[in-house]
């Protein structure tokens, strides 16, 4: 079944979607990931994309349609998807419901990762992400993970869109224009709450739970 993954920017859906991906041999599909992968490539839509992000504002449909519809129409991703920070408006989600169906897919579980502004604001403040294997990791509160990372802790890095300014607009946007969405999803049988601020391993077994049925 592919999985929408949904909860604001710090809610720690990248860390879910990594095990996800690494026990059930699922793709995890996250917009950002892929409009960062433009802005790195330097391609003329990675420099229009690098402006709107760095406003925190967001990417205008029709770009992220175009990104997504590549991983959907991919036989190898088929009902193994984990969409992660997507669809984040109500025309997203539409967008999804339609290219999914041409693709003869569908949604199995909608999680919703539910966490305060506050903690969200200290997680995306801390936040470091390894270049080389893509674990996150908190400068505030994993001292000891750093110290230990098998990489080695030159490759944590700070992403360049996470300080207090930008992460307060990217919470103030997505409240604004994902709240609906999720509203819309909240009534469906698929729809699963989660409390986000839990430890990470007790996410980790509600989100199995879901997974079985
Ligand atoms: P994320 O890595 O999901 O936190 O996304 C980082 C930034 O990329 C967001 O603040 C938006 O500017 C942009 N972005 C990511 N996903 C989307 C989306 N589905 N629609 C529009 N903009 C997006």
């Amino acid at each position: 079944m592919n999985i929408i993954l949904f909860g604001p920017p710090g809610a720690g859906k990248g860390t879910q979607a990594q095990h996800i991906v690494k026990n059930y041999n699922y793709f995890q599909i996250s917009t950002g990931d892929l409009l960062r992968n433009e802005i790195k490539q330097k391609t003329n839509l990675g420099k229009n994309i690098e402006e709107i992000i760095s406003k925190g504002d967001f990417v205008s449909n029709d770009i992220v349609n175009i990104l997504l519809k590549q991983s959907i129409s991919n036989l190898k991703f088929k009902d193994k998807i984990i969409f992660d920070g997507y669809p984040r408006n109500l025309l997203q989600a539409e967008n999804l419901k339609k290219n999914l169906f041409e693709f003869n897919q569908s949604i199995g579980a909608i999680v919703f990762l539910n966490v305060s502004r506050d903690i969200i604001e200290k997680r995306i403040i801390g936040r470091i992400i390894c270049e080389k294997c893509n674990m996150t990791l908190n400068e505030y509160l994993d001292h000891k993970e750093i110290e230990l990372h098998a990489c080695g802790k030159e490759f944590l890095k700070k992403r360049k869109d996470d300080n207090f300014k930008i992460a307060t607009s990217r919470y103030d946007t997505y409240m604004q224009k994902t709240k609906p969405v999720l509203d819309f999803y909240s009534n469906s049988a698929e729809f699963h709450q989660i409390d986000g601020s839990l430890e990470i391993q007790v996410i980790k077994g509600k989100i199995e739970q879901i997974l079985k049925v």
